[in-house]
């Protein structure tokens, strides 16, 4: 009997960390100017039947532009706050066994503008149960990663020439494979950064582009014919989150003549399975980029993925700039377990960011390779005096 009471686990308490994480680069792109991670951390506590306390934590990545402000009323941390203790309540108000939990965990379908606060709330839940069980992510899961290697690519995000030039000739020398190029509403910035990536990185190199929801309906047409001079045909949210139907600036533009041989990249316009399914069905989007910062977390981005395959469209698992070991650890386990996944970002960790909040450094390396993490927990463990110490503000839900 003792054993089956182990296996029973309430949530006792959560705390969020609003972190301020300097990058060693400014980063700017065409919705946002920043120079920072604000990666909020959560911390929660859960006590076992047997009396012992365990730890999890998670992280959210709130982008007002990517999901929508969540409450107008509130500060962002207050109202992170509010939200991340009613999407605990199933696990606070009784204790469960982990299948449970995870069941729980996975029927969640919460509002579009929560899903970011569900990341957090999702992987510091498997993180808890990881170190309950004494398992792994994948044998919590009960699920083999389809490979053991990961191959990430890179973003150039919108900088001036010398600082873009810089940062192309750093991933040429790491050897990375890919890149996404940040692009905006500005022609000539466009084309003068293209032209800058192809004298770098060659003319065979492989690059798409994010448009960050940047341009009207006329600047499709014309950047999309300046893209195809430079040999790239997957871009990412030309216009951004719209109404469906026939109607949509992306439909149209699907249907235009400048669109021909052309992959639109969901990002913003991809939140849920439903968007997946509507974009099939509107051949719309050709490609999804999943995100677990946006898309609610590792449970909630396998689902897309899968959903994605069932309606023929590619996906890639990407990532939030800024992220930190937590995100980089969970997104590395998600990116192992999606069949097919046509890219993977993430794990920019020490390239990026001047310090982390976990022990271990989890860059990619040489290649852009990184290896999947096997026997503990779900890959990361943090330095609360790091955490500390990048802390700008922090929150206790209950
Ligand atoms: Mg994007």
């Amino acid at each position: 009997m003792a054993n089956l009471y182990k296996y029973i686990m309430i949530i006792k308490s959560a705390e969020i960390f609003q972190l301020k994480i300097p990058f060693k680069l400014g980063f700017s792109h065409s919705s946002a100017d920043r120079f920072f991670s604000d990666s909020m951390v959560l911390k929660l506590e859960g006590k076992a039947s047997d009396g012992k306390v365990y730890t999890g934590w998670g992280e959210a990545v709130l982008r007002e532009y990517v999901s929508g402000a969540i409450d107008q009323h509130a500060s962002l941390l207050e109202s992170a706050g509010n939200a991340v203790t009613g999407l605990l309540a199933p696990f606070r108000d009784a204790d469960h066994q982990t299948h449970i939990i995870l069941e729980l965990l996975r029927t969640m379908i919460p509002e579009a503008k929560l899903l970011p606060l569900l990341c957090a709330v999702e992987t510091a839940m498997l993180d808890i149960l990881c170190r309950f069980e004494n398992k792994d992510i994948y044998e919590l899961l009960e699920r083999e990663p389809e490979r053991t290697q990961l191959i990430y690519g890179g973003t150039l995000p919108m900088l001036p020439a010398p600082a873009a030039e810089k940062l192309l000739k750093a991933y040429k020398m790491m050897g990375i494979t890919n890149l996404r190029i940040k692009i905006g509403r500005n022609s000539d910035y466009n084309r003068s950064t293209l032209t800058l990536v192809r004298q770098i990185m060659g003319d065979e190199y492989d690059l798409k582009t994010d448009t960050n929801a940047g341009w009207t309906f006329g600047q499709a047409e014309e950047n999309l014919l300046m893209l195809r001079e430079f040999g790239i045909h997957i871009v990412e949210e030309p216009f951004g989150r719209e109404a469906r139907g026939r109607d949509s600036l992306i439909s149209r533009l699907s249907r235009s003549e400048a669109a021909d041989g052309m992959i639109f990249m969901a990002d913003e316009s991809a939140l849920t399975p439903d968007d997946i399914r509507a974009a099939a069905a509107e051949k719309t989007f050709g490609m999804i980029n999943i995100r677990l910062a946006k898309n609610g977390g590792l449970l909630k981005a396998l689902d897309m993925a899968e959903t994605a395959a069932e309606a023929g469209l590619d996906y890639m698992c990407g990532c939030h700039v800024g992220e930190t070991g937590i995100l980089s650890a969970a997104g590395r386990a998600a990116a192992s377990l999606m069949k097919a996944p046509v890219y993977t970002d993430g794990s920019y960790d020490s390239h990026l960011l001047s310090g982390n909040i976990t022990t271990e450094d989890l860059s990619f390396g040489q290649g852009g390779r990184a290896q999947i993490i096997r026997g503990r927990g779900t890959g990361f463990e943090i330095d609360e005096n790091k955490l500390k110490g990048f802390t700008d503000e922090r929150i206790r839900c209950f």
